[in-house]
Formats: structure tokens, sequence, C-alpha cells
């Protein structure tokens, strides 16, 4: 039986496909644990290649329809989308909070950063802009417009999950495309809220498609289906690979947002109080499952052992749980939890010491204190690896040349941070730092609406996706020259 409903108890969470609630194919369902007490909270339909069919022909359909719409009415419903979310925030952040485990304030604070997102777009409306061009040829006149691609495959990961869809749908529709969004299966409530909202707002039906299920099994059909103009993903560089080499095999246009093992250099001249915060935050909150959380804290060697002292006092202190009080919470699945621990040990083999944390607390749920680690090899596995989890490793340099060196020394390019007083290191950090998002004197994070958000090396493929930069991912720039003939007039 398929229950629809906007309560947040045990709940049947179908598919999203042209204004409609349907079951998988398959009629198969999975299960979705609550990260904080092992419940099982929902269960969402498990989908497969027929589901992706299903929903590309709903958005195949619609998809014209909405092209032929002007920007500025596409904005204005994006808007009154926008409005809704903002109307029904309590009702998402407390979906997201039990979906992922993070306190209500923070689950506010992300749906707050998906409105944002959505009013930003929603703008665009009004300037969908192409350029006017100049000619060699006086009598020719030349512009670039931009055009929909057609149907998005939109991949997410859980971390965040209403940003995280936000984030996505909105530019991909403000262009005239339309959509399917492969939910995280971790976060599939909130995935199909946003699509409630969708509707309650207008959107006419089909423009949003929502799958839901596993990646091998509904993620991968979407990303090779031949009518997917443009797939765009959210989640590890493992997948993202995969996924590039599928959509290579076609030509189609892919957006790949990925991992990060970001650095955080404390230099001697820091203001060592603010940076010792910040490296906390920058690690610990949303317990580590932050693309940019900073996994890697270099520390001059003259301040070493003293901050080293600092971060352990502060990271014993820092409140584990649910509540709005607490600093973080669970890691979203036991998966990730046992994946964590086990990198952790196989650190220590090596001889990593343990200066915090390192267990799985003893209450239900996927609970993991927040871990501290040095005497760590910058070649080894754990210095090397995304772990998406509230580990963070030391490590001792002797001067600026090494802080940034070893800065660099990393597969993964997303953010990087440093703490100094002196503006020409903070300079020379912010150009030769091998990352998408440099920060001086603050933490390593993600993006505001307006702004570029995106890496370098293994944590993506160059696209940009937040601010105006998205539009250039979701629409084609299309070329246009007029040739005048005087001899008509
Ligand atoms: P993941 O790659 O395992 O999964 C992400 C999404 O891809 C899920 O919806 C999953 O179902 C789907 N998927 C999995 N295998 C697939 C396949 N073969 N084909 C198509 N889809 C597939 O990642 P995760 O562990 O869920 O998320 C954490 C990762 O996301 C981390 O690496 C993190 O850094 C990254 N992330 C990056 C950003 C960014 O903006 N750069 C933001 C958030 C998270």
């Amino acid at each position: 039986m398929v229950i629809q409903t906007h309560s947040v108890s045990q709940t049947d969470i179908s598919n999203w496909i042209g204004g409609k609630a349907q079951p998988a194919c398959s009629g198969q369902w999975l299960e979705k644990y609550n990260p904080a007490n092992e419940k099982v909270l929902s269960r969402l339909a498990r989908s497969n290649h027929e589901d992706v069919a299903r929903a590309v022909e709903s958005a195949k359909a619609a998809q014209p329809a909405w092209a032929t719409l002007a920007p500025v009415r596409r904005g204005e419903i994006l808007h009154e989308l926008a409005a809704v979310l903002k109307q029904r925030q309590k009702e998402i952040a407390r979906v997201v909070h039990l979906e992922t485990g993070k306190s209500m304030k923070d689950a506010m604070l992300e749906t707050d950063a998906a409105i944002q997102q959505g009013f930003f777009m929603a703008g665009e409306g009004w300037r969908l802009y192409g350029n006017t061009l100049t000619s060699a040829m006086s009598q020719k006149f030349s512009l670039t417009i931009r055009e929909p691609l057609g149907v998005a495959g939109l991949i997410i990961a859980a971390n965040t999950p209403i940003a995280n869809i936000a984030w996505k749908v909105f530019p991909a529709l403000i262009c005239g495309n339309a959509a399917i969004v492969k939910a995280a299966e971790d976060a599939p409530q909130t995935a199909h809220l946003f699509a409630q909202c969708a509707q309650e707002a207008s959107l006419p039906d089909g423009v949003l498609n929502i799958l839901q299920g596993l990646g091998e099994e509904a993620g991968a059909p979407l990303a090779a289906h031949p009518d997917i103009a443009i797939v765009s993903f959210t989640g590890s560089t493992q997948t993202g690979r995969e996924i590039a080499k599928t959509c290579a095999g076609r030509l189609a246009r892919v957006s790949l947002e990925l991992g990060g093992k970001n650095p955080f250099v404390v230099c001697e001249d820091a203001r060592l109080e603010n940076a010792c915060s910040w490296a906390l935050l920058s690690a610990f909150s949303n317990a580590g499952q932050r693309c940019a959380s900073a996994s890697r804290i270099i520390i001059f060697d003259s301040i070493y052992n003293r901050f080293r002292e600092m971060l352990i006092e502060k990271t014993q202190k820092l409140k584990i749980g649910t509540a709005d009080s607490d600093d973080l919470g669970p890691l979203i699945n036991e998966r990730q939890l046992n994946r964590l621990l086990e990198a952790l040990r196989h650190a220590q083999a090596q001889g990593a010491s343990l200066l915090a944390g390192g267990e799985r607390l003893e209450r239900a749920g996927y609970f993991m204190a927040p871990t501290l680690i040095d005497s760590v090899s910058p070649e080894s596995e754990i210095s090397k690896q995304e772990l998406f989890g509230p580990i963070a490793c030391l490590y001792r340099v002797k001067n600026f040349d090494e802080a940034l060196r070893l800065a660099n020394d990393s597969p993964y390019g997303l953010t990087a941070c440093v703490h100094t007083q002196n503006i020409d290191r903070a300079i020379e950090f912010s150009k030769n730092v091998q990352a998408g998002v440099t920060i001086v004197n603050g933490g390593t994070h993600g993006s505001e609406p307006h702004m570029p958000f995106g890496g370098v090396k293994q944590s993506g493929n160059g696209t940009r996706e937040p601010g105006k930069e998205a539009l250039d991912v979701y629409s084609n720039l299309k070329a246009i020259h007029i040739l005048s003939n005087k001899e008509n007039l």
C-alpha cells in the first residue's frame, strides 16, 4: 500500500512522475533508517530502468511547453516555489532533521539556504542574458541567446539534502529544462516534499520528477539514458568518474561536484582562539559530512604543541546529539560509520596517534566521537582519501612554503583555508593553493547562492554551479547573425 502523507512517521515514499506519486515498477521498497535511533523511518520505492524510462517520458512531454514560457514567467513560478518552501520551512526542516540526524537549528539553516537559492535563481528569469557581439562586417548584427538543453538528470548526495536539490533544480528549470532528480537514498522524503511544494506552486506536472532508489539501479540508468541531455552530479569522486565515463559515450554534458580533502593551515602569527573555533567547525559540523570539511589541519612547528592542546581540549568538550545545543549529530548510515572506524584502525596500525575520540558512542544511532589524530604520513591512505566523517588529521610543518606544498599534495582541490595576520601570506596562499575556493581567517565552507562553487583536480570537472555560472551548465549559447541589406530599405 502506498501511503501519501506529510507526516513523518513510518511512510512509504513513491517516485514522483508527471505530478503523481507512483510506486516503483518492481513493486519493491527499501528501508530508510533514522540515523539518530536506528529505527525504520520510511520505505522508499526501489526504482530501476523502467521507472527511469517513465520519468524521462514524462519530462520530455512537459519540457517543450515549459521552455516556451517566457523566462520571466518561469521565474515567477520558481519564485512561488521558493515562497512555498518558506511557508513550509519548519515542516521541511523537520524531515531533514529526521533523515540526517542534524539538529533542527542546522536543518532550518540548510532549508534557508535552499530557499535563498530559489529566490536568487527565480530572479535570473529577468537576467537570462546573452551578449551582443561586434563583427568584422559592418552589415552584420550578432548576438547570443541562451537555450535550454532538454531534460536534466540530477543526482545528489544526502549530506545537505534540501540544499543539494535546490542547488540543481532551480538553475536547471529557470533555463527551460525539465528535470529528473535521483534523490539520495538516505534522504528520500526531503526530495518528495520538495516535489509536493513545486506542485503547490503550480509548476506544471512533469517539469520536475523525482526517482527514489539506489545509485546503481536508478542513478546509473538515468545517467545512461540517451534522452538525458545533461547529468549534474553531486557525490563521491569514484561515482563521478563512472558517470563521466557513461556520459562520454554519447557526449552528453556533465557537471561533477565531487569530494574534498580540504587543508586548513594555521601559521604561527594566527589568532589562535579564532583559528581553533573555525578548525573545529570546519572539521566537525554536520559530523564532518561536508565536501568542504577541513580534514587536514596543517600547523606551524612553533605553535604546534600549543594549538594541538587547544584543539584536543575543545574537541573533547563538543556535544554530540541531535538537539540545537549539540555540536554534531550522527553519521548518515551504519555502513559509513563502519567505513570510518575501519579507516581509523588502519591508520593506527600504520602508526597514527589518536588524540581525541576514535570510537562509536555507546548509544542508539550512528554516532561517532569527533576524532583527532597525528603522527600521520602525508603519503598514507588516511591523508589522501576523503573520509566524509568527523576525523581530522594534524600535520606539523616548518614554514609557509612547506604548508603550501602539503596543502597542495592531494588528489583533491575543493576548498582551502589559511589563518594568518600577514597579508602577504594570505595573498600568496590564495593565489597558489590548488582549490576552487580559498578562505582567509575563516572556515572551509560551501557557497552562498550567488557565488560560484566547485573544485579543481579530482574535486570536479571544472563546472561551477550556484551563482549565475550555473546558467552555463544548464543552457546552450546560440549565436545568431543577422545580415542587413540596405537595398531593401
Ligand atoms: P555517492 O557517490 O555514493 O552517491 C551520491 C549519489 O549518487 C546518490 O544519490 C547515489 O545513489 C548515486 N549513485 C551512486 N552510485 C551511482 C552510479 N553508479 N550511477 C549513478 N548514480 C549513483 O556519494 P555519497 O557518499 O552519497 O555522498 C558523499 C560524497 O558527496 C562525498 O564525496 C562528498 O564530498 C560529495 N559531495 C560533494 C559536494 C560538492 O559540492 N562538491 C557536495 C556534497 C557532497
